[in-house]
């Protein structure tokens, strides 16, 4: 391969290899100015995530690299160099100046994962606009909060899914105007009303746009987090954020020009934005985009098929491959792998050690959250990975433990995960809820909602959301310790541990398991799974009640949502359920 600007860098002398020696020196020697210097700025002196992602390499020469390999759900395949997301990117940019796009005007996508949708985002980046993705199996309401919440001028869709949510248009005073794409002629009915048509407005732009000269600080795209603990917030991001998905991509997912990356997140989350989009393009790799859902067989054809060598997916993904069971994999050949990462949740143990047994190498955790913006501890390749373990935070990046009072605490004692401000990617605020980003914010330190410890070794261990550590009898025990004990019984699919009230114990815990298919919801199972637990946690720690349950609530990014499990148990109010996944 001939595209390597990046290997020559002071960057890559300082790569994370092989072990933890090497990456203390990496921690001790690292300037965010080291990285810069890999990045281009525009001529105006300005930074822009678009032209660090595609353009750049063109203007290096390496514009006939493979970007994208799109297939689609219904088998469609296409293929895109750096030199066409240009040219398309560049026409949309077009496109939405001619319709009006000023700076800082909000711009949502709400499509499937179709190469347009690419092309349009990183458009509006190019126009200066600020780009807020939507994952498409949202249903009327949630998008109608969003859109009104951001006050998004412009939206891009697809015919049907603008036919879903026709009725909460009106409800969105600043929509100026829809743009429809018919990804191949998916859905031949006239436009309707207003609406404009993808096609003809690309068809009639000019192929070439000169990018606002947008600052580091300028805000890029918004994301509305997971609503996991509750009422999704909108953190936003600047430019400069993509410094550290630059760097992550190359460190943390360990990514080379000329590598096939695949990363199974949507783009209406965090993860499909930083590491489906930014850090893969960044980086020169050639990025696979599958369109269609899980399902077993399907993604490990795919990986076999475009020899893919990195992948990164989510512990609620490899859960259900691990239902799926060893059939599916029958006759795949793996061999393309080298390495493979996880976020979102916790990645239990099992998850780790099945990796090792099905594709012969570990799955390795990293953490991170919609307003760190990118990745902010990992286990590296060049490292052991310690399973259940979040790993260690990136070079430049410090991460700390506080008690209640916020100050930080020694190894291996747990409390409130936190990171100091100023890593590049960090949020810039939550839109329209300058109190709650301000509230987040303490004695020098952002408090990240969550609970971990820290090992003497340095490497992070989650313990639980703040809101989901149970109190029982004096003991603060992390919901994920008790599920992962669980998963381990081979009869266990998944597990959701809450904090039930308890006149005597404050909290006891109790757990909701769904199981593999044929076992059956037996009073007996429940016995094992109570005295299985015992064994593995101490009695204190084991669940008191167990349910079993067909399917556990998540969010639509898959995340277990205790919060519902312990309102439906109490009888309480859901709350927002805007990102509930419905069965
Ligand atoms: P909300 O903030 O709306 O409640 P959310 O926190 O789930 O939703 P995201 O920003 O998508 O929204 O998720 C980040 C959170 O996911 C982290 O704060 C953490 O709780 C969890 N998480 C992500 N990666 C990991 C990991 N590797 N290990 C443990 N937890 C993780
Ligand atoms: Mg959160």
């Amino acid at each position: 391969m001939q595209y390597d600007p990046i290997e020559k860098s002071a960057v890559s002398k300082l790569k994370v290899k092989p072990g933890l020696a090497d990456y203390e020196r990496a921690r001790k020697s690292f300037s965010w100015w080291d990285v810069y210097r890999e990045l281009d700025w525009l001529p105006g002196g300005g930074l822009n995530k678009a032209y660090e992602a595609i353009d750049r390499h063109v203007a290096h020469g390496n514009g006939s690299r493979v970007a994208m390999i799109w297939e689609g759900k219904n088998g469609e395949q296409e293929q895109y160099t750096y030199t066409q997301l240009k040219e398309r990117s560049d026409r949309f940019a077009n496109v939405v100046t001619k319709l009006g796009l000023k700076k800082g005007d909000r711009v949502f996508i709400f499509l499937d994962r179709v190469p347009e949708l690419y092309f349009a985002f990183f458009g509006v980046l190019k126009a200066g606009g600020i780009v807020g993705p939507l994952f498409s199996a949202f249903g009327p309401d949630p998008v109608r909060d969003r859109l009104v919440d951001s006050g998004a001028t412009i939206l891009i869709t697809s015919p049907d899914l603008k036919r879903k949510i026709t009725r909460i248009l009106p409800d969105c005073p600043d929509l100026q105007h829809i743009v429809i794409i018919n990804k191949g002629n998916r859905d031949p009915k006239p436009l309707e009303g207003n609406d404009l048509s993808y096609e003809k407005l690309m068809s009639a732009a000019a192929a070439d746009f000169k990018i606002v000269n947008t600052s580091q600080y300028d805000y890029s795209i918004m994301h509305y987090t997971s609503g996991t603990t509750g009422k999704p917030k909108g953190a936003v991001h600047r430019h400069q954020a993509v410094v550290q998905q630059y760097l992550t991509g190359k460190w943390a997912l360990d990514m080379h020009p000329g590598d096939i990356y695949w990363c199974t997140a949507d783009p209406g989350w965090v993860t499909g934005t930083s590491y489906g989009m930014l850090a893969p393009w960044t980086n020169g790799v050639t990025q696979l985009i599958y369109e269609g859902g899980l399902s077993a067989r399907k993604w490990y054809q795919l990986i076999e098929k475009h020899q893919v060598n990195i992948w990164y997916t989510a512990p609620t993904a490899i859960r259900m491959l691990m239902r799926a069971g060893d059939e599916p994999m029958k006759g795949i050949n793996f061999s393309s792998l080298r390495f493979i990462a996880s976020v979102g949740e916790p990645l239990n143990p099992e998850g780790v050690i099945w990796g090792k047994r099905v594709f012969g190498m570990g799955i390795h955790d990293n953490w991170w959250q919609t307003e760190t913006g990118a990745i902010m501890c990992a286990n590296y390749q060049s490292m052991e990975i310690r399973p259940g373990s979040m790993g260690r935070p990136l070079p430049g990046i410090e991460m700390g433990i506080l008690d209640d009072k916020y100050n930080p605490v020694g190894p291996d004692i747990r409390g409130l995960l936190a990171v100091r401000p100023g890593w590049p990617s960090q949020f810039h605020n939550y839109w329209r809820n300058a109190d709650m980003y301000n509230s987040r914010f303490k004695k020098g330190w952002y408090i990240t909602g969550d609970r971990a410890a820290m090992d003497k070794d340095g490497y992070f261990w989650f313990e639980g959301r703040a809101d989901d550590v149970i109190n029982t009898a004096g003991h603060l025990v992390g919901p994920f310790e008790v599920e992962s004990a669980l998963i381990e019984h081979p009869a266990v699919a998944e597990a959701g541990v809450i904090g039930k009230p308890d006149p005597i114990a404050m909290e006891v815990v109790k757990a909701f398991v769904s199981l593999k298919p044929g076992h059956e919801p037996t009073p007996e199972l429940r016995a094992e799974l109570m005295r299985f637990a015992r064994q593995k946690l101490s009695s204190a720690v084991a669940p008191r009640e167990i349910d079993f349950v067909p399917s556990l609530p998540k969010t639509r990014s898959g995340k277990i949502m205790r919060r519902l499990l312990k309102a439906r148990e109490l009888g309480l109010p859901e709350g927002d359920t805007s990102t509930l996944e419905e069965d």
